[in-house]
């Protein structure tokens, strides 16, 4: 039997000139946890050309969403970003990752730091009533250079709040922060930034990073990986992975070529 699974297209939305989404259909043998990603891709020739994914619908949907860079020369992206609904995608029946909550430690608030496209991990973590139920606050940071990048706000901020299954949760539990570099907006700055000098806290009424209390997933330009991984360790903060739960989890959105 085929590692792969054909998918087709069902619609395609462009957020802006680097950023696109697609959702596709599911086939329903193909298992995730939230937080995990796969390998996906397009036949160029008679062969698969495949890049690693996070899937950023939620396990129970039966819908895959993807949330993908547009690299200009980029060998699959390229021609990625001219999907079409009807078209078709390749997709591995595996999935794999660290970004899940089984592998964090039991705490009060999660905080899910993600930086352009590392949002996907987080987009499903964020629709999994088994979130909520193990925190009691769930901090979505998002960090983009232009406030255009900032994909998903309207969703996170309307649509899931009234979503039949989740919006109660998501409405008393859900703390959704964007912040930008490059253009004016009501949060500025880079996370780590924002971390460090306590505007966050102030902002979203929480006290400040404790290993005691909170727990953190990150997913992000393998600079902020580093970053963040660094700022947590200094606090005393303990890494997660598969065989042993910690107090932090990390992806790395992308690798550097
Ligand atoms: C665990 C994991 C999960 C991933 N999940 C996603 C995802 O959900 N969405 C997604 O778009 N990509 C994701 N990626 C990156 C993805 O695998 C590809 O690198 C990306 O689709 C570009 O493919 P490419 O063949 O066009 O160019 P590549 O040759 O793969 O990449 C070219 C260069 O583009 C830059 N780049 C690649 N991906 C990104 C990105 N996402 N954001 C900013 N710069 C990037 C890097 O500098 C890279 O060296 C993930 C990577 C890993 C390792």
């Amino acid at each position: 039997m085929s590692n792969f699974n054909r998918e087709s297209v069902l619609s395609v939305h462009h957020w802006t000139d680097t950023l696109f989404s697609f959702t596709t259909t599911r086939d329903p043998s193909f298992r995730f946890r939230n937080g995990e990603f796969t390998m996906i891709g397009l036949k160029v020739g008679e062969k698969p050309l495949l890049r690693a994914y996070s899937v950023a619908s939620a396990n129970y949907e039966d819908r895959l969403e993807f949330f993908s860079i547009k690299v200009p020369d980029g060998p699959l992206t390229s021609r990625l970003q001219h999907l079409k609904e009807g078209d078709q995608v390749i997709v591995s029946r595996k999935a794999t990752g660290t970004l899940v909550i089984d592998n964090l430690e039991d705490g009060r608030n999660l905080y899910l730091i993600g930086t352009g496209t590392g949002l996907a991990p987080f987009l499903s973590v964020i629709k999994d009533p088994e979130t909520y139920e193990r925190f009691e606050k769930v901090v979505l940071l998002h960090g983009c250079r232009r406030v255009a990048e900032l994909a998903y706000g309207e969703m996170i901020t309307e649509k899931l709040p009234n979503d039949e299954l989740i919006g109660e949760l998501v409405r008393n539990q859900l703390i959704y922060y964007p912040t930008v570099t490059r253009d004016p907006f009501r949060n500025r700055g880079r996370i780590t930034d924002l971390i460090n000098s306590g505007k966050l806290f102030s902002d979203i009424g929480l006290a400040s990073l404790e290993p005691g209390r909170d727990r953190v997933m990150i997913c992000g330009s393998p600079a902020l990986v580093h970053d963040t991984r660094a700022l947590l360790s200094g606090k005393g903060f303990a890494e997660g992975n598969h065989g042993e739960p910690g107090q932090f989890v990390v992806e790395k959105a992308f690798a550097e070529r």
